[in-house]
């Protein structure tokens, strides 16, 4: 069976925005993790534009938000709005954030300065209540992601997609040429029913999200996919004992209020950002970043041997002058290998901090179950923070890309990052305002 599967990671300038489209006999899927960007938001929109007019009609399957932050989500409205008119959006999937930690996000979008939330505008409104603001433009179900990651994580053939045993899958019509597939969500949630009711009460009494109709998913024991793709998430769960304290400042701040006025009102906004610094230091919620592995399945399973067919990555500049650092094409033809192939997206993830699970997760690690990675998104647009060695040691040849704007504030990327993969033979991209990358790959 021929997979085709096309990653793009769009030009937008400082932020991250990625779409992938996954193809077989007919059928595909679309997906998108993050939208969003700290600069023009002419550019996001023409990069929306764009993904929109390469889907087939029948909907986004699936929306992925590493976290909450702007330049990871700032897209969302006008993404919601222009795929309304083809399909909608079935699926989006994102980790759940506390009250107490959407009122702080609001506090360090005001303190970032470069795109102060407006009242009356649609960030405050979607971080009182992410789920319904979701569904309220359209989205068909919200996967709320529930961090952390277990020794217990069951072992990669059970949490895999099965191969089509049945006509369920073709009963999906699209209204484009294709058929549908059914995403299916694997695994069992062991977030428990106590917990979920402990969200809803302390959601209910601050008046924030209803969680009603939305699905809960476990980072350590579950998969999303089709039968020849599918996705595997982790994101790591902040130390209860710290969000406790935070929620009893929270408490404090509201005095008896909802967490709208708290939201609408730029002085408590920041009071509870201090509260957030104060116990979680100044990592301003990044490190709830849901990461995703996109792989195809090589060789085991699905019958015959697969090997990958032709791969090639390109490289669309917008303007004359040249800002990547590497610009390279491939064509190549590789020989079978019993393993995963992948695309890793991290959002800005601390990977440093978490490369022990995360890389187990994902089969990254030296030993053990390898992925084969062939990109491999630079955790927080190439902050040394989040870097360490092992990310420049992976197995396959990834193309390491990083997004992060030109003329970005934040002295992204880090020149340590760029030495790291540049000794380790791979190309590095830089993705910014002036340069989209795509990588596509056909395995068979
Ligand atoms: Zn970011």
């Amino acid at each position: 069976m021929k997979i085709s599967h096309e990653i793009t990671f769009h030009g937008v300038g400082q932020g991250l925005f990625v779409s992938g489209k996954v193809s077989s006999e007919g059928r595909c899927l679309d997906y998108v993790y993050d939208c969003g960007g700290e600069t023009s938001s002419r550019i996001l929109k023409g990069a929306i534009g764009e993904t929109a007019s390469n889907m087939d009609g029948s909907g986004l399957d699936i929306l992925f938000l590493s976290h909450l932050h702007l330049d990871h989500v700032s897209g969302l409205p006008f993404l919601l709005k222009k795929l309304k008119a083809i399909g909608g959006v079935k699926n989006v999937v994102l980790p759940y954030m506390y009250p107490a930690e959407r009122a702080a996000l609001a506090g360090f979008a005001d303190e970032t300065g470069g795109y102060p939330p407006d009242p009356s505008g649609w960030y405050l409104k979607f971080l009182k209540a992410p789920a319904a603001y979701l569904v309220e433009h359209g989205v068909e179900k919200v996967y709320f992601v529930h961090g952390g990651d277990g020794p217990d994580t069951p072992p990669l053939e059970e949490i895999m997609p099965r191969p089509p045993d049945d006509e369920s899958n073709r009963n999906n019509q699209g209204r484009g040429d294709g058929v549908r597939w059914d995403v299916k969500f694997i695994g069992k949630s062991k977030v428990a029913e106590n917990e979920k009711d402990a969200y809803a009460a302390e959601e209910s009494a601050v008046g924030g999200d209803a969680l009603s109709g939305i699905e809960w998913l476990d980072s350590s024991s579950s998969s999303i996919g089709v039968p020849d793709w599918f996705f595997l998430l982790y994101n790591k769960k902040a130390p209860d004992h710290k969000l406790v304290r935070l929620r009893e400042d929270f408490h404090d701040i509201l005095a008896g209020r909802s967490i709208e006025d708290v939201l609408m009102d730029r002085m408590a906004r920041s009071e509870v950002r201090i509260a957030y610094e104060h116990m979680f230091g100044a990592t301003k919620l990044n490190d709830t970043s849901l990461a995703v592995l996109s792989a195809g399945r090589v060789q085991q399973g699905y019958g015959s041997g697969m090997d990958i067919l032709s791969e090639r990555v390109s490289m669309s500049k917008r303007a004359r002058k040249l800002h990547s650092i590497y610009v390279e094409e491939i064509e190549e033809t590789r020989p079978p290998c019993g393993s995963l192939l992948g695309t890793v997206l991290l959002g800005d993830l601390p990977a440093k901090e978490e490369w022990g699970h995360l890389s187990r997760k994902f089969g990254l690690a030296a030993v053990g179950r390898r992925t084969l990675v062939s990109t491999y998104q630079v955790p927080h647009h190439g902050s040394v923070k989040n870097w360490c060695e092992h990310q420049a040691q992976l197995a396959g040849r990834p193309t390491y890309v990083i997004s992060a704007g030109i003329h970005n504030r934040h002295g992204h990327p880090c020149p340590e990052v760029l030495r790291d993969i540049a000794l380790s033979g791979n190309p590095a991209v830089w993705v910014n305002e002036n340069m989209t990358f795509r990588h596509t790959q056909e395995i068979n």
